[in-house]
């Protein structure tokens, strides 16, 4: 798959829920609402897309949420996809909050997943609890130690966020270093209705964790938003992605589904399909598949997103990150 900026298309966020455990404020707030049960895709008729998608050239999945894990019986589509791996399918990957985690790493191994991405924003139990609204971080530790114990490669993804855990980085990096995880800081987007007001440009992180490591750019090419540092002292990577202060949307090699259906082009913008009609009216893989390079050439340039702002400003732009997938 190729977009009208020449941009080839080979991997696919696939979110299986809009549901979540926890409450992070700049994912959701106290009014967030989950879509009912009916809208939501069967695992087959997510499956079904995923295939459809395989055969369009996907080489890498990442399945997402809400909470993937909290998906009832989100084990068998794992199963499932990693019986496609080494069919085009190349890699299958996880991102999870990892509350849930420690109970279902094996069974990740099990099926094939090699990589798992564990949001993870502070090492303190307070701040945890106040980010998530209620969490609880040992379930968190003990999730990525028992991913890293099965052998699973962990990214802790960490959003910056001013005045709450700014001042955590370096104890973060360490602690992440020292099990053999990249840690990556995200800059806050502006999604949904979640709070943007902590926002800190990626720029004052880097300065600050300057004074006390060394931090040298790496050209590794990772497919992906970030950019990675070797550090030093620690021996280990950080990334950072910094869609607002840095634009990388010339390098954008993804689409993303949700768990009704719904095919965005970018993060960033509204404009996506609905292909759960497409799934239940009987349409052919083919008929599916046309419908998929269609939309693929009207993929946005870039994406909306402004410092401070807030997507939901914007019209007719309400989508949360949590239906998004991240
Ligand atoms: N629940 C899983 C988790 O937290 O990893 C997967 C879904 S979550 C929506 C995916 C990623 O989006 C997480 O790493 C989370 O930190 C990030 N995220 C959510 N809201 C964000 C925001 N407003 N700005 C930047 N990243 C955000
Ligand atoms: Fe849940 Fe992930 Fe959103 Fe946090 S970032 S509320 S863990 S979906």
């Amino acid at each position: 798959m190729q977009d009208a900026f020449g941009r080839r298309i080979d991997y696919l966020r696939v979110s299986v829920t809009d549901r979540c455990d926890l409450r992070c404020s700049y994912c959701m707030n106290d009014e967030t609402r989950f879509v009912e049960r009916k809208e939501l895709l069967a695992l087959e008729e997510l499956l079904r897309l995923c295939d459809i998608f395989i055969g369009l050239g996907v080489a890498k999945l990442r399945v997402t949420g809400g909470e993937p894990l909290v998906r009832r019986n989100v084990e068998w589509l794992f199963d499932r996809l990693g019986e496609r791996l080494g069919q085009g399918l190349q890699e299958v990957a996880l991102t999870t909050n990892a509350t849930q985690l420690a109970e279902f790493a094996p069974r990740l191994a099990k099926a094939g997943v090699k990589r798992v991405n564990v949001s993870l924003d502070t090492l303190d139990v307070a701040v945890f609890r106040t980010i998530t609204r209620h969490g609880d971080l040992s379930k968190v530790v003990q999730g990525i130690e028992a991913a890293r114990g099965c052998g699973l490669k962990v990214k802790l993804n960490c959003v910056l966020m001013k005045d709450v855990n700014e001042h955590e980085i370096p104890r973060l990096m360490a602690w992440g270093h020292k099990l053999g995880c990249d840690l990556v800081l995200i800059e806050t987007m502006p999604m949904g209705d979640a709070r943007s007001d902590r926002y800190l440009p990626l720029e004052s992180a880097l300065d600050r964790l300057s004074l006390s490591y060394h931090l040298q750019e790496t050209d590794e090419r990772t497919n992906g938003p970030a950019r990675y540092f070797r550090v030093l002292e620690t021996g280990g990577r950080l990334g950072v992605i910094a869609p607002l202060s840095r634009h990388f949307c010339e390098t954008c090699n993804r689409v993303r589904l949700t768990s009704t259906g719904r095919l965005h082009l970018c993060l960033g913008r509204e404009d996506g399909i609905d292909l759960r009609e497409a799934l239940r009216s009987g349409e052919s893989d083919q008929a599916i598949k046309d419908r998929i390079l269609k939309a693929l050439a009207v993929k946005p340039q870039g994406h909306d997103f402004v410092a401070g702002g807030t997507l939901s400003a914007g019209p007719g732009a309400v989508r949360a990150m949590s239906a998004t997938g991240g």
